[in-house]
């Protein structure tokens, strides 16, 4: 079962919080290097902010979360959260110029200790859970491949315990 924060029907306990996270992207901006290494950026403040180069160079950012999950109130506040986004850039780059091509808004699920649930539940036979919650789910979703192919092949898994739902 991979179906992201829609799986928590199925979790007996609660595992996780469930937050709108906002993102914007702006037009190309000029060529070469943006600033040093055109590195990701990430502000650790709450609510946390980020930016990026795209590969076209775009700047993309994001965060400025809240709290809840509304899908029609988290929408009716893209665009005030991407004008926030775009004023605290405006902040910390004065000197690059730049105008929002795309927004959007997302929900995602986030855990007390910020690591993924991937594993299986007393009570669910022959069901394998990979839920990637939290900011760094992406890169955990290959490791829950991972770790659910040796569940199958009965094989022993390093990692088990760490992302077991009984940590
Ligand atoms: C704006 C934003 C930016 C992010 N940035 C990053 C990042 O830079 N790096 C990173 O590592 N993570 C990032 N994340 C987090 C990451 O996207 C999630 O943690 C990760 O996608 C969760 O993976 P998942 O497989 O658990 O669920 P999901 O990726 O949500 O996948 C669940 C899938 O199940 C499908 N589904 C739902 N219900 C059913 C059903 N009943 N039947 C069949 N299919 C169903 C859904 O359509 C979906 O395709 C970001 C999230 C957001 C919202």
């Amino acid at each position: 079962m991979a179906c992201g924060y829609e799986s928590l029907i199925y979790i007996p306990h609660h595992i996780a919080d469930l937050y709108s996270t906002y993102a914007f992207v702006s037009e190309p901006v000029h060529e070469g290097k943006i600033w040093h290494g055109n590195s990701l950026i990430w502000e650790t403040s709450t609510p946390y902010m980020y930016f990026r180069v795209t590969d076209d160079n775009r700047i993309l950012g994001g965060g400025k979360d809240d709290p809840f999950y509304n899908p029609e109130k988290r929408d009716a506040r893209v665009k005030m959260k991407a004008k926030a986004l775009l004023q605290s850039f405006n902040k910390k780059f004065p000197h690059i110029p730049i105008r929002i091509d795309f927004s959007w808004a997302g929900t995602f699920a986030a855990t007390a200790d910020g690591l993924p649930y991937i594993g299986s539940l007393p009570g669910k036979p022959n069901t394998f859970f990979t839920l990637g919650f939290g900011g760094n789910g992406i890169t955990f979703s290959v490791i829950g491949a991972q770790m659910i192919r040796d569940a199958i092949l009965e094989k022993k898994n390093d990692n088990a315990a760490l992302f077991s739902f009984s940590r």
